[in-house]
């Protein structure tokens, strides 16, 4: 999420944004970014940024896997040691079959920093989705303060967040969703995935996300990592301006962290776009991304990084919320209103987690309580 106040609107193309951003400072984001750009898959297995944020506040979905950049994954039958990624510390509890939907927070040194008061509301974020949930599962986040897994922040990046994940056929998540149907949101869904979009590309599901579908029952290692801005404070002026507690409003000039948690969990769960970068490969998140309908009034998938979008789950026929066309186009544009999703947030307001964000959860396969 960015903040509203840094704009570069005026710029007509990506190449132009991705040096106004370097040049404002996010060195560390515009690496990451060019990384994912320009090298494609070889990057996607370490923590990568993709399209991180065109303003002074931004976030980045990290994706992350455990195995090798040629893809397989932690699938019921394929699966194994990695040889890419970043090593993270595997969090929470491990053993008991979950019976309900639980998210373990495990914290890094870096979070040995990290305000109680920053705690103590990332685990009510965390609390938001186990009362959200109805699979019996166990999610493990690794948090860090300053940085998400072994990287830092970039200056001006609110949070990051990313899932590990495995990689199957459309029709493999096709079939697991029509498998899971417990909402009517999920059985229309289902009724209008059609023909594969991708034409043969990779599904990426989260591993959470892939857990709540019914696979990977055995895998108990890190589902995602995230990590936080540092608190402002009058030893470190750099840092942001965070309100924790969005119940009675959000102080004027400070950010909802409460909503920039929500918003990097729901990344770390499965709130991705891919989008053919690295080539082939899509987000399950993407198959609902549409730019539009034919002249039948059938939906027009938008599987391009380009292209203004929408998230639908009637085949496109109903847009229940734009896309951002810059950042991170997982994010929602700002006409989704003051949104925990939104790719730029401004200060001051309270940013919710809306009927369409939990409407897409259930769109990912999570099953509502
Ligand atoms: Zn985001």
């Amino acid at each position: 999420m960015s903040k509203n106040s840094f704009k570069f609107s005026d710029k007509a193309d990506e190449a132009d944004e991705w040096s106004a951003l370097r040049e404002h400072g996010l060195g560390d984001i515009w690496h990451h970014a060019e990384a994912w750009h320009e090298h494609g898959s070889s990057d996607l297995f370490g923590p990568a940024v993709p399209m991180v944020g065109l303003a002074s506040w931004n976030d980045g979905a990290f994706l992350l896997t455990g195995v090798g950049a040629t893809g397989g994954g932690f699938g019921a039958t394929t699966g194994g040691a990695g040889t890419g990624g970043t090593t993270v510390t595997p969090g929470g509890t491990t053993g008991a079959a979950a019976t309900k939907f639980v998210i373990n927070l495990k914290y890094d040194a870096s979070a040995a920093a990290m305000p109680a008061a920053m705690k103590a509301a990332l685990a009510a974020a965390a609390n938001y989705f186990m009362h959200l949930f109805a699979n019996t599962e166990t999610v493990n986040l690794t948090v860090g303060y300053g940085k998400v897994g072994t990287t830092t922040l970039g200056a001006g990046t609110l949070g990051a967040a990313g899932p590990y994940g495995i990689t199957e056929t459309y029709a493999a998540f096709k079939a697991q969703i029509g498998s899971h149907i417990t909402s009517a949101d999920q059985q229309t869904v289902y009724n209008n995935m059609g023909a594969d979009p991708t034409n043969g590309g990779k599904i990426f599901l989260a591993t959470a996300e892939a857990k709540a579908l019914g696979l990977l029952s055995t895998y108990t290692s890190t589902d995602g990592i995230m990590g936080f801005a540092k608190a402002w404070s009058s030893t470190n002026t750099s840092g942001v301006k965070w309100d924790y507690d969005p119940s009675n409003g959000i102080t004027a000039g400070n950010y909802d962290f409460y909503g920039v948690a929500l918003h990097e969990i729901a990344h770390a769960l499965g709130r991705i776009a891919i989008l053919g970068s690295p080539a082939g490969q899509y987000s399950a998140m993407d198959l609902f991304r549409y730019s539009g309908v034919d002249a039948n009034g059938n939906g027009v998938h938008s599987l391009k990084q380009t292209t203004p979008a929408y998230f639908s789950i009637d085949g496109g026929k109903t847009n229940l919320d734009w896309y951002s066309t810059t950042s991170d186009l997982g994010d929602w544009a700002a006409s989704a209103g003051n949104d925990a999703n939104n790719a730029y947030a401004a200060s001051g307001v309270v940013n919710s987690f809306t009927h369409t964000d939990v409407v897409q959860m259930n769109a990912l396969g999570f099953a509502l309580l």
